[in-house]
């Protein structure tokens, strides 16, 4: 039995309260959230227990607390919590960037309580609305504590965390944000710099608008995230996002030497390695470089889930080229990716597994 609070109950905070609800009904959950009526949603459908006010002494009851509200909001909270947090009491938060909120941790000295968090998982949408148990489970969830919480501290909440179905995986916040400036804010930024150069380059007919399918679309789907949002990760990992642009822009003019001096070996070298590479990151996600036939869709972590869908799919005379479950989903939505072989199979699927209330996204 543990009491959680949360400050915050948006799409994180909802979605990490409804999956402690669904997986652990004897605990008790309260809340502060500024908009009321998320407040009242979420003691409707039995989220949560309580209703704090700001700065509620009932936090300081909690075994652990969630910051879930904007940045600037869960670093004004930590100057409260600084002088009355309990020693046993774990602090945590769900940012994108761990930098900024543990340099606020050591100036409030909160190193013995706090353990960033980061689930890579999450969506476009904001808000408790769009919340849901599932949002989290089968992702990674990125965990990043102080250098002075007690290990049985870390293990008794890595443990709560695996318990609602994520994949705790434990760094330090400076690796943390090297690892996602490369694998993540990088890529973000090289799509909305792709896409920009194409609205520039384009004609007045926009042939390269309408052209512009398969490998261009995937490689720049991300390129339609919310602006706020990727402004604020920006802003707060700039050094990371910096030094890993310069290796890029390094990158691309040898590469544009190798183009110039038209030397054959080094441009086949450069797509070889890449393909190897790639193909060995992860073989169900392989759309980023063609056109890709796939679906997304919410499922429940169940035995028989995924062999429900193909068998259905079969009985319909469908082929599946590839299927699995998707780890890091930030920014994303669906669980599980199907590849098709053709455009008509995607289309049929859609409409079989959206006609037996599976949630499908395409995107
Ligand atoms: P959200 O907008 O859905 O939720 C934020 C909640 O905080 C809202 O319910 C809002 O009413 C509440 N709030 C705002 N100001 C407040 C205040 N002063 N006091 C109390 N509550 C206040 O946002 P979200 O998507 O849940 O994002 C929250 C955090 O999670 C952000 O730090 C974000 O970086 C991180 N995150 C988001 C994603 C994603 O894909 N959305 C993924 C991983 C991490």
């Amino acid at each position: 039995m543990k009491t959680i609070g949360f400050i915050g109950l948006g799409l994180i905070g909802g979605s990490i309260a409804r999956a402690t609800r669904k997986i652990h009904p004897d605990y008790k959950l309260i809340a502060y959230n500024r908009s009321r009526s998320v407040i009242a949603d979420a003691i409707a459908q039995n989220i949560i227990d309580d209703v704090c006010e700001e700065n509620d002494p009932r936090f300081l009851e909690c075994d652990y607390i969630f910051l879930c509200a904007p940045v600037e909001v869960n670093l004004k909270y930590m100057d409260w919590l600084k002088d009355s947090i309990p020693a046993n009491c774990i602090l945590t938060d769900v940012g994108s960037v761990k930098g900024p909120i543990h340099q606020k941790v050591a100036e409030c000295q909160l190193q013995s309580n706090f353990i960033g968090g980061h689930p890579m998982a999450g969506s476009e949408k904001s808000g408790f609305t769009f919340s849901s148990d599932r949002l989290i489970e089968n992702a990674y969830y990125i965990l990043t504590p102080g250098e002075q919480v007690p290990i049985n501290l870390i293990a008794d909440f890595t443990d709560f965390i695996a318990s609602l179905g994520a994949i705790p995986m434990v760094l330090t916040a400076e690796e943390h944000d090297f690892i996602t400036a490369g694998v993540s804010h990088l890529p973000h930024i090289i799509a909305s710099s792709l896409v920009n150069l194409v609205k520039t380059l384009d004609n007045e007919e926009e042939y390269m608008k309408t052209i512009a399918a398969g490998g261009f679309r995937d490689i720049t789907r991300i390129a339609s995230s919310s602006p706020d949002m990727w402004q604020q990760i920006c802003l707060e990992n700039t050094e990371n996002i910096s030094n890993v642009l310069d290796d890029f822009i390094r990158l691309l003019i040898q590469v544009r030497y190798t183009i110039d001096s038209r030397d054959a070996d080094a441009l086949y070298q450069l797509f070889a390695s890449s393909r190897d590479y790639r193909d060995s990151i992860d073989v169900v996600d392989n759309g980023l470089l063609k056109r890709a036939y796939i679906l997304y869709l919410d499922i429940a972590d169940e035995t028989g889930s995924i062999a429900t869908i193909a068998t259905t799919l079969a009985m319909n005379q469908i082929s599946i080229k590839n299927i699995g479950i998707i780890h890091n989903r930030e920014f994303e939505q669906g669980v599980l990716k199907i590849e098709f072989y053709d455009d008509a199979s995607m289309n049929q699927s859609a409409l079989i597994l959206t006609k037996r209330n599976y949630k499908v996204y395409e995107r």
